[in-house]
């Protein structure tokens, strides 16, 4: 958290940059989260919140190239860039607290994605058609014993995921810490769809190491593609292991 926030008269003059920007390109506002104060004892104090707009001198957005060969995220950088005082969202060195309340929700939203039925359920069935059209020594793939353990397991987690989903909606449910399924939904569903989607291209045997472009990849590489893409899902709004300990710590009350 390098970035500065200097206050003149009724604006901040900025400095510095953010990474990781989803569609940053395209956006009118964005959140900034600055260093208001540099001589705070705690490294979460002196930051400030800021609902920034983008369209402004000084503050440019420079697309990055994913894993999938897709842009999606940006870094944007800031240049003595000015924004108005007003976009500050609440205290001025309060940002911490605005920024991990906002996160928690991020989170909530993300789990919904991951886990709604419309999300999973299809994917899985989408996972069967895939399957079913691959042999194996002859045989229809779906025919071995193994594989067609390996899907039930998977249906059961989709079956598990879309229920914990639908619990999310049950405020009685989260009284001691609101967002507690939502943040175990969140990483449990986006792990899930990355070992699923995984799990689809393997059977593809040699030719599950042809991506999107080659003639000869199956579907298309659509598969390949989606593998790569949930990575990105097991890390935004928290990784997998950053919202694990959350859980632990929080919602489960384990020692750090
Ligand atoms: C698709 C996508 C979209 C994104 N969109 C946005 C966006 O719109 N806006 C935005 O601000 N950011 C966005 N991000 C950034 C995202 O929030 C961060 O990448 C994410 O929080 C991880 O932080 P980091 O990259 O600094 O990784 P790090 O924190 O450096 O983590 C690196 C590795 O160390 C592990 N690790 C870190 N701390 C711990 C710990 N305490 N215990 C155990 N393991 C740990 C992590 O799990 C990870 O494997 C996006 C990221 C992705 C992938």
């Amino acid at each position: 958290m390098q970035t500065r926030a200097v206050k003149e008269g009724d604006e901040y003059v900025v400095n510095g940059s953010k990474i990781w920007t989803t569609l940053g390109n395209y956006a009118d506002h964005m959140i900034l989260l600055a260093r208001t104060n540099t001589k705070t004892e705690r490294k979460y104090d002196g930051l400030s919140f800021f609902l920034s707009p983008m369209k402004v001198a000084g503050i440019e957005a420079h697309p990055i190239r994913k894993v999938t060969g897709e842009y999606g995220f940006n870094q944007t950088f800031f240049t003595d860039a000015r924004i108005p005082a007003s976009c500050l969202m609440g205290e001025e060195g309060g940002g911490w607290t605005v920024a991990m309340k906002t996160l928690e929700y991020e989170r909530g939203v993300t789990a919904g994605q991951a886990s709604a039925y419309w999300g999973v359920a299809v994917q899985v069935d989408d996972m069967i058609d895939e399957l079913s059209a691959i042999e194996q020594d002859g045989e229809p793939l779906l025919s071995d014993p193994i594989v067609r353990d390996d899907l039930v397991g998977f249906m059961m987690e989709a079956k598990a995921l879309s229920l914990a989903a639908r619990r999310m909606a049950i405020p009685a449910l989260g009284t001691d810490y609101p967002m507690g399924l939502a943040l175990s939904v969140k990483y449990r569903g986006t792990e899930y769809e990355r070992r699923m989607k995984q799990y689809t291209a393997s059977k593809q045997g040699a030719q599950s190491a042809l991506y999107v472009g080659d003639d000869d990849a199956v579907s298309g590489g659509f598969w390949q593609r989606a593998y790569f893409s949930n990575f990105g899902a097991t890390i935004g709004g928290g990784t997998t292991q950053v919202q694990a300990n959350i859980v632990a710590e929080h919602v489960l009350g384990l020692p750090k």
